[in-house]
């Protein structure tokens, strides 16, 4: 029954793509960010998947790290964007929640709280990103301040984010691991930087803590082939049917606005995904499709639930044949390049209406 539009979602491949972040950078912890609804791949299953490998998750916001404890997930979880209102701090601590403390509206946050025992507290560094963080320079006050608190906990860590770690000839990446090593000086905390790019292309980033997310779900951050990130297994296939099939006329317009026209005598497969599941409405023309396997291009307008698939070059394809939108050999980030974005922004807002799957829920 029902549509065959699906997200499979191989959580053996998961836990592979987590070993090898932890192979990559044995003596740090590596946090799994599992923010976003695990990038689009279900935030429950993948977090119980990776529960029995991991020190702690990482979440946006506390609404992602309630409903990671609803689901039964008991290991720590990083509140990456902090706390929103001064409630969460003791929430935070009730629930095992580190709260990252990014500006002084946080700091004042967890003095005016109450917890029953002390949370657990990182500080968030601006090392050049100039996004969320502390000035360098205040770091010493800052950590001062909270270390004396007593709603603050033992041991506080040290972070700070990247903005172009992807990019591995960019020299910023370099001149932020320098800012923030001279703004912990004289400070015995341990660190954390490494997002996945960091931490497979920038091996001076491997700190205490790292933070890896979109490797996880296995793409490569990198805009070229890299030896550590081509090892890393897709995790989310998209996937659905042929459900409509007809020969077109040389001439022949397909789809809203008539933007594709046939130049020769055409076999146009339609396909049961839209942009309504998440699949890019900005997709060209010649965005490369698995049809039974094989590539072919999307031609047209992608519509709310349906595109249209030039497979005049396949062998013959009838209906209910299965389509590839990405996973396997048709990886997530090359889909995204086509449509003019990443392959973060397509995992992440998939819609609800794709029903995800799981294979390789035991180990
Ligand atoms: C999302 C996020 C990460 C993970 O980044 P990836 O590029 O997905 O590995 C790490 N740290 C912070 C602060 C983040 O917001």
């Amino acid at each position: 029954m029902g549509r065959p539009a699906k997200a499979s979602i191989d959580l053996n491949a998961l836990r592979a793509n987590y070993r090898l972040a932890q192979q990559v950078a044995p003596q740090s912890k590596s946090i799994a960010i599992v923010k976003a609804n695990a990038y689009g791949h279900g935030c429950e299953a993948c977090a119980r998947a990776l529960e029995p490998l991991v020190p702690a998750f990482g979440v946006a916001c506390i609404e992602e790290a309630l409903k990671l404890r609803a689901a039964g997930i008991t290991k720590p979880i990083l509140l990456l964007e902090g706390s929103f209102t001064a409630d969460e701090v003791a929430i935070a601590a009730r629930e095992d929640f580190w709260v990252m403390v990014e500006n002084d509206q946080h700091v004042e946050q967890v003095r005016a709280s109450h917890p029953a025992h002390p949370v657990q507290v990182w500080i968030k560094v601006d090392t050049g990103m100039h996004r969320l963080g502390m000035a360098p320079a205040s770091l010493p006050a800052i950590y001062a301040q909270l270390k004396a608190l007593p709603q603050v906990a033992g041991e506080i860590v040290v972070a700070t984010h990247f903005s172009s770690a992807d990019m591995l000839d960019d020299h910023s990446t370099i001149s932020q691991m320098e800012v923030f090593s001279r703004a912990c000086e004289g400070i015995n905390a341990p660190r954390s930087m490494a997002n996945s790019a960091a931490l497979m292309g920038w091996p001076d980033a491997r700190a205490d803590w790292n933070r890896p997310g979109f490797m996880l779900y296995g793409a490569t951050p990198f805009g070229r082939p890299h030896e550590v990130a081509d090892q890393l297994r897709p995790v989310m296939t998209l996937s659905s049917g042929v459900i409509g099939l007809r020969k077109v006329a040389a001439g022949s317009a397909v789809g809203y606005a008539r933007s594709w026209v046939a130049s020769r005598p055409s076999i146009i497969a339609t396909v049961a995904i839209g942009y309504g599941d998440g699949y890019p409405r900005h997709a060209p023309s010649g965005t490369p499709v698995l049809v039974n396997g094989q590539r072919a291009p999307l031609v047209g307008r992608v519509s709310m639930d349906m595109i249209t698939v030039d497979v005049t070059d396949l062998p013959p394809v009838s209906l209910n044949d299965p389509v590839v939108l990405w996973g396997g050999e048709l990886p997530v980030n090359e889909v995204a390049s086509y449509a003019g974005t990443i392959g973060y922004e397509l995992l992440t807002r998939m819609t609800g209406r794709v029903p995800l799957s799981y294979r390789g829920g035991d180990e």
